[in-house]
């Protein structure tokens, strides 16, 4: 028999986490069956996003100043930066406006009582981000030591650091020949290890689905169901419709191609609930098969793993017109102007970690005077949420390294 191929051993072992999940939630995770398999898969699932970290920051180093040094003349890498940045953007703003008109279509919280969630309200202390604060944390955030940034996975300063090590070297030209050299071997050294990582993906999956599956709080889920099904819906219109579409356009690649050759990625991010722990495994899809450039790929898709979160900023948006209805605020057209930036900056802002979004949306509620208490009310479903909106962000990150790849493509082929 032949063996199936890793890429449909990702979706079994998906497939068999959620099943192996459900059924623990139906047991009841302390059952002893429940309990010691939660046990196993604890430990696999953290073994396997243990690895993904121990290979992030060397891979986010490498790649990025590769993929900087390799595009060479001046005039590519503007090319490159600018479409990156420009396609980031445009696609971010789709996803907050789809967000945004169907939370003002649908009118999720609008039927409830904020009273209801007293208690959850009362237990959670927010902290003040206020915008001013989070802009100067993000700027201050930016240039850091780069051996404590390298040591402590600052995934955004080594981002930059790694960035301007790489325009120093298109600029050193031949002079640093041995460094791109070295740097570029090291890369390909990292892309071997993640292979082999790889190789625990089907199993870590499962073990990490069967970790969330089996601990949601369904009830809770129920109460917020036209809240959770306004995110989801417009995160897989936007994920399944709007970027497939887009990439279509740009370079008549069709969406069933892409699913196959950015499954890995997908499921993985799904699992993991991590743009962060994920990079590796985009990484490997975009380049092996999505067949992006190294250089371009190596830039992109690093890049768009700190700073693309589509699926993000329309839950931040959705989730901050959400908690106006609960509260009973009417939010005026310039308000709603006002979560329409905020919900962008802060997911940009936002790493690329679990439920990092809840933390930045405290700056969205309050930019508008919204009690940041509420989002106790999101935590509880946040985990189910957050696997959504991370594989959409993912997504976003191969869908804008493929469409710059093609955009870029006669001056790059050089
Ligand atoms: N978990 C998301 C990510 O890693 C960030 C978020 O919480 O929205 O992309």
């Amino acid at each position: 028999m032949k063996f199936p191929s890793l890429n449909v051993q990702i979706v079994l072992g998906a497939i068999l986490g959620v099943a192996i999940g459900a059924y623990f939630h139906r047991i009841g995770v302390q059952h002893p069956v429940a309990a010691s398999g939660l046990y196993v898969s604890g430990l696999i699932g953290t073994l396997f996003i243990d690895l993904l970290k121990m290979i992030l920051i060397p891979l986010v180093f490498c790649s990025i100043a590769v993929g900087i040094a390799n595009l060479r003349q001046h005039q590519q890498i503007h090319r490159v930066w600018v479409s990156t940045l420009l396609f980031f953007m445009f696609t971010m703003i789709i996803a907050i406006t789809l967000g945004m008109t169907a939370s003002n279509y649908f009118k999720p919280g609008a039927g409830l009582q904020i009273e209801m969630f007293a208690g959850a309200m009362q237990n959670f202390e927010a902290r003040q981000l206020p915008l001013s604060e989070f802009f100067a944390q993000f700027l201050h955030g930016l240039f850091v030591n780069p051996f404590s940034a390298l040591a402590s996975g600052n995934v955004l300063a080594v981002v930059v650091f790694a960035l301007i090590i790489g325009i120093a070297l298109v600029m050193g030209g031949e002079r640093y020949q041995n460094i791109l050299k070295l740097l570029q071997e090291a890369l390909e050294i990292i892309m071997r290890i993640v292979a082999w990582i790889m190789v625990l993906a089907p199993f870590g999956i499962a073990a990490l689905l069967i970790s969330l599956v089996s601990t949601q709080d369904l009830a809770m889920l129920s109460t917020l169901a036209t809240f959770v099904a306004v995110v989801v819906g417009t995160t897989l219109l936007h994920g399944v419709v709007v970027l497939p579409l887009l990439m279509y356009a740009v370079t008549g690649h069709t969406p069933l191609w892409f699913w196959r050759g950015a499954r890995e990625a997908i499921i993985t991010a799904l699992a993991t609930s991590s743009s962060s722990a994920t990079l590796p495994v985009t990484m490997r899809c975009a380049t092996k098969h999505l067949h992006v450039k190294p250089e371009i790929a190596g830039f992109v898709v690093p890049l768009g793993a700190t700073m693309n979160m589509d699926g993000t900023a329309l839950y931040e948006a959705a989730a901050a017109l959400f908690i106006a209805n609960l509260v009973g605020v009417d939010l005026t057209f310039v308000q709603q102007l006002i979560v329409f930036v905020t919900a962008m900056l802060a997911s940009v802002g936002a790493p690329g970690i679990p439920s990092a979004g809840m933390v930045t949306m405290v700056m969205v509620l309050q930019s508008v005077g919204l009690p940041a208490e509420a989002i106790a009310i999101l935590l509880p479903i946040d985990r189910m949420l957050d696997t959504l909106r991370t594989a959409v962000n993912v997504e976003g990150d191969m869908i804008t390294s493929i469409v710059v790849q093609k955009i870029t493509a006669q001056k790059i082929t050089a």
